[in-house]
């Protein structure tokens, strides 16, 4: 795995800590000592517990760690917390979503996206830079923090800002890192990656991790993605579902997630519901269906609540796992796609919405 040029501390895996500090037991009192400092603190003392300044002097002279400030913390009558983040001057957002016994944090790969998706709000944003591995795993170590005890963030999902197969290096250390032993010890398959259908990155995160993989269907024919996801020009729906194929043969055992955002009139009529399961043939596929989540000044709509139902109905209907994602979050706008840093996006929005949605005719 390639190093970062100034190692950052929360970032190194055990055995490269084990190397800098000369030894595996030093290695865990260090990640023992991380996990007890408050989570956006960025100060190495000159020593910690168990490990003497002398060996110590080592980690202080050559790992950083990143710059994170919470610019606004909002809570969402549902419970979510979004975090709006300065990281060392690039904006992002992380989400805190609490459930029953556990809670998932949202973590943001990138600061904006190069991907033009149609319906997300982050594509208005354009793109400032992608996140490291250590300001993702900063970002992890914040939203637990607020987790309250009975609802611990065992799970984490690659959903924030951003596409993370345009940033794997970084993304497959965070989830080395993420679920390594003795913290923050999460379950690779507790760790979802989700993307948008960038081919390459895809199969090489399925041969590499054994992590999640969320792909983001979105539409059940080639000219309705082409539409809604302009990359699905380059990688068509059949050379993504292809890929998923292949990795059920190598894992036998390992669940893959479709996402589908349902958008009124659009890729939400019973044809649609009728063809995902055939697309989906040979694949271990579990599929989320998500409402679309308004974004201002885009004309896509959510169809109503009785039209979700009924295309899960069918989709269930014909043996495929199905389940209804309803927002949480849309209060603050920290529901999927809604993520757009809108404290610190009006200088780049200024002026008329740019129209990203051109209908299709014919429907
Ligand atoms: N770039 C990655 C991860 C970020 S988006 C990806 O595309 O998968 C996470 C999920 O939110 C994706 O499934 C995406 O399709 C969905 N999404 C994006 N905009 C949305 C919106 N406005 N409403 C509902 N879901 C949206």
């Amino acid at each position: 795995m390639p190093m970062p040029p100034r190692p950052m501390l929360n970032a190194l895996t055990v055995p490269e800590l084990a190397q800098l500090l000369d030894g595996r037991a030093r290695a865990i009192e260090a990640l023992h000592w991380l996990y007890a400092q408050p989570p956006t603190s960025n100060e190495i003392p000159d020593a910690i517990p168990g490990v003497s300044w002398k060996v110590w002097r080592r980690v202080k002279e050559l790992c950083g760690l990143p710059k994170v400030a919470v610019v606004e913390r909002t809570g969402s009558p549902d419970g979510t917390t979004k975090y709006l983040l300065d990281l060392d001057g690039a904006t992002a957002e992380t989400v805190l979503i609490p459930a029953r016994g556990r809670s998932t944090v949202c973590v943001s790969s990138q600061a904006g996206c190069t991907r033009n998706c149609a319906f997300c709000a982050t594509a208005t944003l354009g793109f400032r830079r992608s996140l490291t591995a250590a300001e993702m795993i900063a970002q992890y170590r914040l939203a637990r923090a607020d987790a309250a005890k009975d609802a611990p963030a065992r799970n984490v999902v690659f959903m924030g800002m951003g596409e993370p197969m345009d940033n794997l290096d970084e993304v497959l250390r965070a989830i080395e890192v993420l679920t390594q032993a003795p913290e923050p010890m999460l379950a690779a398959k507790q760790v979802t990656v989700s993307t948008s259908g960038v081919l390459p990155g895809m199969r090489r995160f399925l041969r590499e991790s054994r992590a999640s993989l969320a792909l983001s269907l979105n539409a059940s024919t080639d000219e309705q993605r082409d539409r809604l996801m302009p990359q699905n020009r380059t990688w068509p729906i059949a050379s993504l579902l292809d890929a998923l194929r292949e990795d059920r043969a190598r894992n036998p055992k390992r669940v893959h997630f479709i996402e589908y955002v349902l958008f009124s009139g659009i890729n939400d009529a019973d044809e649609d519901a009728a063809r995902l399961p055939v697309l989906l043939e040979g694949i271990n596929a579990r599929v989320n269906l998500i409402p679309h989540n308004p974004v201002p000044g885009n004309p896509l709509r959510p169809p109503s609540d009785e039209r979700v139902l009924a295309f899960q109905k069918r989709v269930a209907d014909s043996g495929i796992r199905c389940l209804i994602r309803w927002p949480r979050g849309r209060e603050v706008a920290a529901a999927c796609g809604q993520l757009a840093a809108t404290k610190w996006s009006e200088p780049e929005t200024v002026g008329a919405p740019r129209e990203r949605w051109r209908p299709i005719r014919d429907r």
